[in-house]
């Protein structure tokens, strides 16, 4: 049966930037979880960022853009921390091939996991429509991704391609 990629933050995991975690209640989502058919992964503390770590943005474009290497993602302070953000974005898409995944259902607005906006770099909180590093690959490589918000839909998409 297919399984998901899920954000690990929203299964429950503590593994956001503030150290604090997302979790998503959901009884259909619970009952992917006793089929073991949910694999939770969190790209930036794969790509090697600690718990909790400094707020970043992309700056001057998207998910896409940072893949493009024509934007960066950075702190607040400028530390340009891209290449961490590109190596969580590489192990996601590797987890995905090596279980043959298509739909993820990653946290909205993350500069890793957002897939319909982002922050817009500034810091103050501004969405912007684009998607983070890792929903970027990923749908780059023809996996679906949909947000914590369109569980239902991701759901039944998953139904259609099972
Ligand atoms: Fe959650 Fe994704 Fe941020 Fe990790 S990178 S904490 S999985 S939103």
């Amino acid at each position: 049966m297919n399984k998901i990629l899920l954000s690990a933050c929203l299964l429950g995991k503590p593994v956001r930037y503030d150290g604090k975690s997302k979790t998503l209640h959901n009884a259909t989502l619970d009952q992917l979880l006793s089929q073991d058919r949910v694999i939770s992964f969190c790209p930036e503390v794969a790509g090697g960022l600690p718990v909790p770590r400094a707020t970043a943005e992309i700056q001057a474009g998207d998910g896409a853009a940072v893949i493009a290497k024509q934007a960066s993602v950075k702190t607040q302070d400028g530390t340009n921390v891209s290449e961490y953000f590109l190596s969580g974005a590489q192990q996601a898409l590797a987890l995905c091939r090596q279980h043959e995944i298509t739909v993820a259902i990653l946290t909205e607005s993350s500069p890793s996991c957002g897939s319909g906006r982002i922050y817009d770099g500034s810091f103050r909180r501004n969405a912007i429509p684009g998607k983070g590093v890792t929903a970027a690959l990923l749908a780059q490589n023809g996996v679906r991704v949909f947000n914590q918000h369109q569980l239902e839909e991701a759901l039944k998409y998953l139904e259609i391609c099972s």
